[in-house]
Formats: C-alpha cells, structure tokens, sequence
C-alpha cells in the first residue's frame, strides 16, 4: 500500500486525512505522511524510501528506535501483563528512579500524554495554593488540551481565561504579569528554552531562571517547568539543573520511555498533599509496559551517557551544516541545544527556503523538519552523522541551483 493510496483512505475515514501537528500537508510537498518502519537512527516510510531521522518521532526515540534494552524490559513486562486492575510493581520502581535521579522530585504521578502532565502539574498547583492564574510564556506550546492548544477551534474564552501571558526571557514582563493578578497567582508554567515552532531558538537567560524561580517564591506560587520536549536530552536531573534553579513541579514524557506511552509529573514534598487530593486518572494510565520501557530508557540513557552521545553528535551535525550552508553562499541560524537542534535561512520570512531544503533533504535520505525543532538520538554515530551530511550538501547544492 503506497503513501498516496493511505491518504486516499485515510481522506474518506479521517477528518482531513490526517489531523494535528504530524498532518503531512502542513510540511514540505515531498513528506511522507505514513510509515512502515524504524530502527536506531533511521526510519522508511511505506514506500520503501530510507531516512537518518532527526525527528525521532518528534521527540520520544530517545535511544533509536527498537533499542534492545528497551524492548526487552517492555517485552518482559508484555508477557506478564500490561493493562491490569492495578499498576505492578513496576510503578513503584519507576518512581524511586525518577526521584533518585531529578533532584526537585520527592515523588511522581504517571499518565500517558505530555498535555496530561502539564494539565496535572497546573492541577496540583492550584490545588495548593487555591489561586486561580497561571502565567504563561507568549506562544509557547503546553499542550493540545482546551487552556493550551494553539488552535482556538473548539475552544470557548472561558478556558483560557487564567492565563496570563509574559515574553520568554523578559523577567520585566514576568514580573508585570504577576503584578497584574497579584494575590491569584498559582503557577508560573515555562518550558527550559523557547522552542516555538516557526522561530528561532532561544536558550534561556540563567538571570531569567533564577528571576523566575525568586518570583514564585514571593508570589507563594509553584514554578512549573514543561520539560516535556527538553526532557532526558539536556540534563537527566532536569534541564534547569545546570542552572541550580530548582522548579516546585516538573512535567515530563517525549522521551521518558523511548517511544512508550508515558508521562509523568514529578513534585516537591510540599506539594505531595494537594497532588493527593486530585482526582487524576486514566484507562490505560497505569499500564505496564511502559512503565518497564521507561525505567530501562532513563537508566540506559545515565549508565552509558547517553545525553553526551547526542552532544557529540549534535555537534557535529551543527559544524557541518554550518561549512555546508556558508559554501553553498546561504547564512543560516542554527539554534537551540545541539541536541534539540534547528537551522533557520537567514531572511526566509516566509520559508520558501526552508521548505525547498527540507524537501531536498527527504530525496537524499535525510529527515529534518522545515519549521519545528528536530531531535537528535544516542543511536546517531558519527559514520551516521556523515552519511546525513552528504544528503544535506546535495540538498544545499540543489537548493541554490533553484533560488539562484
Ligand atoms: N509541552 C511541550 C513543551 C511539548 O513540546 C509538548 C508536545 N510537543 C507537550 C507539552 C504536549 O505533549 P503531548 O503531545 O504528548 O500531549
């Protein structure tokens, strides 16, 4: 069954075909919208075209795909069981894991999606403080959920009212918003870098991290940091660690399980209390298998460095694409942790280039997004690194061929 014959179904069975932030369409035209497999670094779509993936399934292949140790212990836990009347002993586990590795976490709560984290952590934030405003970092993604989604469709005003908006960065306009519903403030919810699709990265100021977290303090309000898409790819014990700035709630899935439904928010002693007065739940939240996959990621990813595998080579993808891009006459920005990388055309305002890029990308074997950050894996080595460079140079060549 080709791509083209699945979006001809998918057209008279899905609403568009395909929905949400993987719908094809919304790519270059060159995009495959289905796939057949994927294992360590590479993927094929269905029909039979191979990729170096540096989408990672938009964030959970952490390790690559079908990682051995992952799919032993999720296998193991398969054949005992997944879905049961109650979690195993696994939960428990999993849970002494995360809160012997995350320094700010005294416990954990597990769901499925990141959007069930980050609408759990602003739960239990309220539930402590009884206060009803959130702020909130302007464009930033939290989620697909009704308070978050970018799309206003099927939304009404009133579930977005708590949110108070700031700029990234900005302690000035923090500040200014807290001030604007001071007394009312429950959580301060920031992810541990902007990474706005359509836009450049930004690493966040330390001066900002610290003036945040100083903040929550005085305001008696939880610092939330979404580390749903900057989790287990920048620092294990949480990506504001570097920073010794320390967050009251953190929410985590991507790549806690290496592919595996998972999410999970971690806490403080303090907020232990209101977390247990929730009533947070799901059918398949407790389930096994995922639980076993994420243990047996997070401590693949600390016993073999894992996150310094992805630095290397996110590095020198970067180099490389750097002295590419400057030969081939294009400046470009690249952004962001190496890990979580992404490249920019400078004055490609509307993306004409980097669609074109992309789409040239894809011909030469090499998966990259035109306009959401990309994810580096530890099962990128260097040969693989290599081989992707030599994809990206022709797609560069090809690129200025047709821009002139
Ligand atoms: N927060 C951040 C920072 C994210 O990147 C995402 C997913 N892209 C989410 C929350 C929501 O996660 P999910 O799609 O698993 O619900």
């Amino acid at each position: 069954m080709t791509d083209a014959e699945l979006r001809r179904r998918a057209m008279k069975v899905v609403p568009g075909g395909m929905y949400g932030h993987l719908n094809a369409a919304l790519f270059a035209p060159g995009f495959p919208q289905f796939f057949a497999r994927g294992e360590g670094c590479r993927q094929w779509d269905v029909d039979g075209r191979e990729y170096i993936d540096f989408m990672c399934s938009w964030g959970p292949v952490v390790l690559g795909h079908r990682h051995p140790r992952v799919e032993a212990a999720a296998a193991e836990q398969a054949a005992l069981g997944d879905c049961l009347n109650g979690p195993g002993p696994i939960m428990v586990e999993l849970a002494e894991l995360l809160v012997d590795t995350v320094p700010s976490a005294d416990w954990a709560m597990f769901s499925k999606n990141g959007t069930d984290a980050t609408t759990q952590a602003l739960m239990v934030a309220r539930a402590a403080t009884g206060r009803t405003k959130v702020l909130v970092a302007h464009g930033a993604y939290h989620g697909a959920d009704p308070w978050c989604t970018p799309s206003l469709s099927g939304t009404t005003p009133n579930e977005r009212a708590d949110l108070v908006e700031f700029t990234y960065n900005s302690l000035t306009s923090l500040e200014a918003a807290a001030a604007t519903v001071e007394g009312d403030v429950a959580a301060i919810i920031v992810t541990p870098f902007k990474h706005d699709s359509f836009e450049d990265q930004e690493l966040v100021e330390p001066a900002f991290a610290r003036g945040a977290r100083a903040l929550a303090d005085r305001l008696g309000a939880a610092l939330v940091i979404d580390d749903v898409r900057a989790g287990f790819r920048i620092d294990l014990r949480g990506s504001w660690e570097p920073y010794g700035v320390r967050p009251d709630l953190t929410a985590w899935s991507k790549a806690m399980a290496n592919g595996y439904p998972i999410a999970a928010v971690t806490g403080t002693d303090a907020l232990r209390g209101a977390a247990q007065t929730l009533y947070s739940t799901g059918s398949f939240w407790f389930s096994a298998v995922a639980m076993a996959a994420a243990k047996a990621t997070i401590e693949t990813l600390r016993d073999t460095g894992g996150i310094g595998s992805m630095e290397r080579a996110g590095t020198q993808l970067r180099e490389g694409l750097y002295a590419q891009a400057k030969s081939h006459g294009f400046v470009v920005n690249q952004t962001g942790p190496v890990t979580i990388p992404w490249l920019s055309f400078d004055g490609d305002a509307d993306l004409s280039v980097a669609l074109y890029w992309s789409d040239a990308c894809l011909r030469h074997g090499v998966y990259i997004h035109p306009w959401h950050n990309w994810f580096m894996s530890a099962a990128h080595t260097e040969a693989d690194v290599t081989r992707a460079l030599e994809g990206t140079d022709q797609a560069f060549a090809e690129t200025r061929a047709h821009f002139g």
